[in-house]
């Protein structure tokens, strides 16, 4: 049976890293499946856990321009 490795972080499923298939004698024959292995990595990813961080590095300025805020108080 041959292998994929993909590592997910475990709090938001995120895809982290995904292995190239460690294929077996049987690879590529009709019917023979790819098994997948997840494994967990043991935090969320950049996106997800700057939802809830106590910890925020750099993440001062969102790199929003068109920010529209149609205030109606002009002039
Ligand atoms: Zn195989
Ligand atoms: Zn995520």
């Amino acid at each position: 049976m041959c292998y994929k490795v993909v590592e997910r972080y475990s709090v938001c499923k995120c895809v982290y890293f995904q292995h190239s298939i460690d294929p077996c004698s049987a690879y590529g024959q009709r019917g023979h499946s790819i098994q997948e292995k997840t494994v967990l990595v043991g935090y969320a990813c950049a996106r997800h856990s700057a939802h809830s961080s106590p910890t925020s590095p750099t993440t001062g300025r969102w790199p929003d321009s068109g920010y529209s805020s149609s205030k109606g108080s002009g002039r």
